[in-house]
């Protein structure tokens, strides 16, 4: 079976054709960029627009034999512009289309990867921040942000000191000269809250904190709370696989600090290929073929809020 995955739901346009034991026939996609600015829903879903038919048709090498698309959770006008273009695929060559949880397709595309069986799934991207695992039957939330994702906190945080979009990179690299400073370290039962990290680094350079130092700080704050929470939902599920994926899983301070908690407790950590961990259409493929039973040639509305779990999983 092959299956033609669409991704949509923030900056990135992907269209990838895989087959059903995991193979990447084609894998097609391009990111929006902007200085200075974050991104715009309106400016993207048009850029989206004028990118999709060409990713498209560039990754439409023979055989498809279904759709699938992000159906959500995502930028409204972002998940409409792929959604469209899937129905019309769909329509077209007249197969089966099936819309998929981005976030789940996630994670399963970081299980196929990294053989990891049974993880705690650590989630870290631009919107999203989840510590998620698989417990009696459906992919629960054991902790996340209350506020902004923690790609969002470092995206802010660099659009005010003027990097541009994406922050993250920039930022690690700023914070190679930095030195600690205590910023507020805020986790809350098993959540995690950003806006007042933010609010108080902005204040610490407002008041002539070295860039660098907040740089840093902000980083080893917001990330250490991310693994204390891991720790915690691998201790309490008794799992011993700790998959880190999402954009900000390219963090190499995240992974040092997330393979020193792994190392201590005897469990495996296991990042997601930089590659495979940002979005990608090639995750929304092999979502589509888990779910392909569910494939069908109805109208399929977006999800802009769906939560990881509120997805029926009967794949395994
Ligand atoms: P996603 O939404 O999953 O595509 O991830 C995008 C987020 O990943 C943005 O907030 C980026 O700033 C962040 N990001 C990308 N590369 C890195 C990196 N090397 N270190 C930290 N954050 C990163
Ligand atoms: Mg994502």
């Amino acid at each position: 079976m092959f299956c033609l995955g669409i991704e949509s739901t923030a900056h990135t346009f992907g269209a990838s054709l895989v087959d059903g034991n995991g193979s990447v026939l084609s894998d097609v996609r391009k990111s929006y960029k902007s200085a200075g600015k974050g991104i715009v829903p309106r400016e993207v879903a048009a850029w989206h627009s004028e990118n999709a038919g060409a990713i498209i048709e560039e990754a439409m090498v023979d055989g498809a034999e279904m759709v699938a698309f992000a159906q959500g959770p995502g930028i409204g006008n972002c998940l409409q512009v792929g959604s469209d273009a899937a129905h019309s695929l769909a329509e077209k060559l007249g197969v089966p289309l099936v819309g998929v949880n981005h976030c789940v397709a996630h994670l399963e595309i970081g299980r196929l990867f990294s053989k990891a069986r049974d993880p705690v799934f650590l989630y870290v991207s631009g919107g999203n921040t989840q510590v998620v695992a698989f417990e009696a039957g459906k992919y629960r939330v054991f902790g996340e942000t209350l506020d902004i994702g923690v790609g969002n906190l470092l995206d802010k945080f660099a659009r005010f000191l003027g990097l541009g979009f994406p922050g993250g990179p920039a930022l690690y690299e700023l914070s190679k000269r930095g030195k600690y400073l205590p910023l507020a370290y805020s986790v809350k039962g098993m959540d995690v809250c950003y806006s007042g990290l933010f609010t108080q680094a902005k204040q610490a350079i407002e008041k002539g904190a070295a860039k660098e130092d907040v740089a840093y700080s902000l980083q080893e704050t917001a990330f250490s709370m991310l693994v204390e929470v891991s720790e915690r939902a691998m201790a309490h599920c008794g799992k011993n696989e700790l998959l880190l994926g999402g954009g900000v899983a390219a963090s190499p301070l995240l992974q040092e600090k997330c393979r020193v908690m792994c190392e201590a407790r005897d469990a495996k950590f296991l990042p997601i290929e930089p590659k495979y961990a940002v979005d990608n259409a090639v995750m929304i493929a092999w979502q589509g073929l888990l779910e392909r039973k569910k494939a069908n040639r109805e109208k399929w509305d977006i999800r802009p809020y769906w939560r990881t779990d509120e997805v029926a999983v009967d794949w395994r």
